[in-house]
């Protein structure tokens, strides 16, 4: 049985080029250039993944999603923490987990510089770390701005929902799962958006409950279209049932950004979701007073029910 030195040996120490220590010692050295970027996202069994789960795309997820969150603040991520607690020292899973790990870490340019491992119920928690000249703050919506979202709403939520068998999305499961499983962390757009965008979110626990966040922060309301949310073709399919409305409205784990910019800067957004090749959708406006205003295809304001957002309250 291996030790926990020789597991950390073995799958979590790794050359760390951009720090001046990595793994290995009481802490790890690095040398910030300006602004440190710093974000935590905590995986628990149960309630973010199941335990049965494959662990090689568990461990691209973990790491992606809090890249996804140095994207919504237009900073650069480097360097990443990884505290696991684990039920047993199970190599095949270990194995299997830190490969996807890593491989999220060199796409991104994001080197592995500490963590910790304990033995307890599964759980896995990463911090980030980048460097940041522009922050995409929450507070910076503006009376005025467009309202922006990256590729499209709903297709994880709708997977999630075809696991718990309460949809069958029978061919068009295979992309729904890979959106719930493997999200595509937007650090690109959100670099790009530098000057351009002054407020950004990504968008992890559903569309109108992280735009809320945006709108409460920046002390603004805002006015949406329902039918303006971009949908992929499988999510069309769907687009007229309260299973597809609620995907796109309140699914989350979609990891795409939310973003406000002024309306002088429409072309300049325009230019760099096709130069990334990243579809960008204009979804509303930023408006006087509180709390989102969204419209169904008549343009009658929805409630907050139909939005599916108020079950937590
Ligand atoms: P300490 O007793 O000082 O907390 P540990 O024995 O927990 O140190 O860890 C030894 C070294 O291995 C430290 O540099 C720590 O950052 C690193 N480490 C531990 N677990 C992980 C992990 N899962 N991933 C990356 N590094 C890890
Ligand atoms: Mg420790």
């Amino acid at each position: 049985m291996a030790s926990e030195f020789e597991l950390i040996d073995r799958y979590f120490r790794k050359d760390a080029p951009s720090a001046l220590l990595g793994v290995g010692d009481d802490c790890a050295l690095l040398k910030v250039d300006g602004t440190l970027a710093v974000s935590t996202d905590m995986l628990v069994s149960g309630t973010h993944f199941f335990p049965e789960d494959d662990p090689h795309l568990l461990g691209r997820k973990s790491l992606a999603v809090n890249v996804s969150d140095m994207a919504a603040m237009c900073a650069r991520p480097k360097w990443a923490t990884l505290a696991l607690a684990l039920p047993a020292a199970d190599e095949s899973w270990l194995k299997a987990f830190s490969r996807g790990f890593l491989e999220i870490a060199s796409e991104y340019g994001v080197d592995l510089v500490g963590g910790d491992t304990t033995r307890g119920p599964l759980a896995i928690c990463v911090q980030i770390m980048g460097e940041v000249q522009h922050p995409l703050r929450r507070d910076g919506a503006r009376v005025g701005d467009d309202i922006w979202v990256s590729g499209t709403l709903g297709d994880a939520a709708l997977g999630l929902s075809h696991l718990l068998g309460k949809i069958d999305l029978e061919e068009d499961a295979k992309h729904c799962l890979a959106c719930l499983r493997n999200p595509v962390p937007r650090v690109e757009l959100g670099l790009a958006l530098s000057g351009i965008s002054r407020c950004a979110i990504d968008i992890s626990d559903g569309f109108c409950a992280d735009l809320l966040h945006v709108l409460e922060a920046s002390k603004v309301s805002a006015q949406v279209h329902l039918q303006d949310l971009p949908a992929s073709c499988v999510l069309e399919k769907f687009r007229n049932r309260p299973e597809g409305v609620r995907a796109m409205l309140s699914g989350g784990d979609d990891y795409e950004l939310c973003f406000t910019s002024p309306e002088e800067k429409r072309e300049d957004v325009e230019k760099i979701g096709s130069g990334l090749g990243i579809r960008l959708t204009r979804v509303g406006k930023i408006i006087c007073g509180s709390g989102l205003v969204l419209l169904d295809e008549d343009g009658m304001p929805m409630e907050a029910r139909e939005k599916g957002y108020d079950h937590f309250r």
